[in-house]
């Protein structure tokens, strides 16, 4: 599978967030029409962007994208797996229109995050507990739980409430980057940082702790 690159400011290529396929994006600016006949005005904080091949628009305020629909929601850390990246968009891409089949792919993708980070990804409240012992912050176990209690609850039918749906996604979207920034991420860069060190400092640092 390719590796999937999730679309970022002025990035030449990246998966297209229309058609998902890796492509050349082309970024022009933006202009607006002033008082005068001749009279363009630049507007510097957006941005026009045509994908090279679907050649579908895409529109950037900012850092931002604001079409196509994903409701300001932000992109999946680039650290998590390719299947769980795809996962996340998907639900990204529905929330709007579905957010109750967004919070069902999103809870799959929490699943497989689990599994990511080396839980057996079967039982929620077996790998919550699991993480925490290895250094996941109490908040995020929280949130997490959170979520395990509002998904065991909104199973049955005739409860679930669209608007309960829709923040309970927008929770899970972020609890998502946040489980991966504290437990692969961070732990990727101290790691490559600790062997950025010089070998004798190195050598020093597993000594001590041998002792
Ligand atoms: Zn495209």
């Amino acid at each position: 599978m390719t590796p999937y690159t999730p679309p970022s400011l002025r990035a030449i290529a990246f998966n297209c967030l229309h058609c998902n396929a890796y492509a050349g994006q082309n970024w022009h600016s933006v202009y607006y029409h002033g008082t005068g006949l001749s009279d363009y005005q630049h507007c510097p904080t957006m941005s026009l962007v045509i994908c090279d091949h679907c050649h579908e628009i895409s529109l950037w305020l900012d850092d931002n994208i604001i079409y196509p629909d994903s409701s300001g929601i932000q992109l999946p850390n680039s650290d998590l797996r390719n299947d769980i990246k795809s996962d996340y968009l998907e639900a990204r891409s529905i929330v709007n229109k579905s957010p109750r089949g967004a919070v069902a792919i999103l809870r799959l993708c929490i699943q497989k995050l689990c599994e990511q980070v080396g839980e057996k990804g079967n039982n929620m409240s077996d790998d919550i507990a699991s993480l925490v012992k290895k250094g996941l912050p109490i908040q995020i176990q929280q949130a997490l739980d959170i979520v395990r209690v509002v998904g065991n609850n909104t199973v049955h039918p005739g409860q679930i409430n669209s608007e309960d749906n829709t923040y309970v996604a927008t929770q899970l979207f972020t609890l998502i980057n946040l489980i991966a920034e504290a437990m692969i991420t961070q732990p990727k860069h101290v790691e490559d940082f600790y062997r950025s060190l010089p070998d004798a400092a190195i050598e020093a640092i597993e000594k001590r702790d041998t002792k």
